[in-house]
């Protein structure tokens, strides 16, 4: 366990993180190492780095980052996942810090996301979930989802814990649904879920994605102050898939933009639309996880929805 630890600090140069020590506080790796210079899709990251003070990003192993935040008062959590990943999220936090959990934040409706809330409200913590997604969940109940404690609504709140913010942003629709960006202030910190997936393609064929209000929300991210952030997948090499920022969400605003210009380019060169998505090539992209796999299911729904028009909607009530 001494060598993991030692790797552990060694990993946080790499990153440009704050210093693992401070008083009071010991840090922890979960399971295994932190292993570099092995593709993130074959071996996903895991463990707990620091990424700010009293900020850290955490992963059980699957694929799927958290965030969790250590206040005076208590201790916040961003995602819980699944009740495997919040098992172990608790874990991680115990290394951390005694303190209470106070919230666990969920960011939009979908189960590989929304689920395991009953572990932390079990540990007594509080769950917290935007009202569309809390609608859907309730008319659609996963295996390991439970109902949240705190639901909200509108665009914008605030949470307060101890002297720290944590801002809840619902921005629209982009992604499923209650889609919610959070950003803590004092901490340059955001929380990214689904929007954002440094070094890969869109997920296979894009599903629950308004292509073009997703757009607009990335958007309007790149206007919200912050300087790094948690993307809650993430396919840079080793220890980087702990964190993210602007720069991912400019590359997927242009990765979109790319492939709605190659699919006109077809268009122009009068080949027949079915062949269109076979037949996209950007290389510029081939370094991104599952380029082969999934650029021509992701030409097909970006073609998809310049055919039939935007989709998934729903009307906006504020
Ligand atoms: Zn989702
Ligand atoms: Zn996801």
């Amino acid at each position: 366990m001494k060598n993991i630890y030692l790797v552990f600090i060694m990993t946080v140069v790499f990153v440009n993180c704050t210093p693992v020590k401070k008083s009071g506080i010991k840090e922890q790796v979960i399971d295994k190492p932190i292993t570099k210079n092995v593709s993130s899709r074959e071996l996903p990251s895991s463990g707990l780095l620091k990424i700010a003070s009293d900020v850290y990003s955490f992963s059980s192993g699957g694929g799927y980052y958290s965030l969790i935040l250590v206040a005076d008062q208590g201790v916040a959590v961003i995602e819980t996942v699944t009740s495997k990943h919040s098992t172990e999220l608790i874990k991680a936090i115990r290394g951390i810090t005694d303190k209470p959990i106070i919230y666990a934040f969920h960011s939009h409706n979908h189960w590989d996301h929304a689920s395991g809330g009953k572990v932390i409200q079990n540990a007594g913590g509080k769950t917290v979930m935007h009202e569309r997604a809390a609608q859907w969940l309730a008319a659609h109940p996963g295996k390991d989802t439970s109902p949240p404690d705190i639901i909200w609504s509108g665009q914008q709140r605030i949470f307060k814990l101890g002297g720290i913010t944590i801002e809840l942003n619902y921005l629209g629709l982009s992604h499923g649904l209650g889609m919610t960006v959070f950003r803590v202030p004092e901490k340059q910190i955001a929380y990214l879920a689904d929007i954002v997936t440094p070094n890969r393609l869109l997920y296979s064929i894009v599903p629950d994605f308004n292509i073009t209000e997703w757009e607009r929300t990335l958007k309007e991210v790149l206007e919200l102050d912050f300087d790094q952030a948690v993307c809650s997948h993430n396919e840079r090499p080793g220890d980087k898939a702990f964190t993210c920022s602007k720069v991912h969400v400019q590359e997927h605003l242009d990765y979109i933009n790319d492939l709605r210009n190659a699919i006109f380019a077809e268009f122009k060169k009068g080949t027949p639309s079915k062949k269109i998505p076979a037949n996209i090539e950007l290389p510029q992209y081939k370094h991104w996880a599952f380029y082969d796999e999934y650029l021509e299911m992701n030409a097909y729904r970006i073609m998809l929805d310049l055919w039939m028009g935007p989709y998934p909607w729903l009307p906006e009530d504020n």
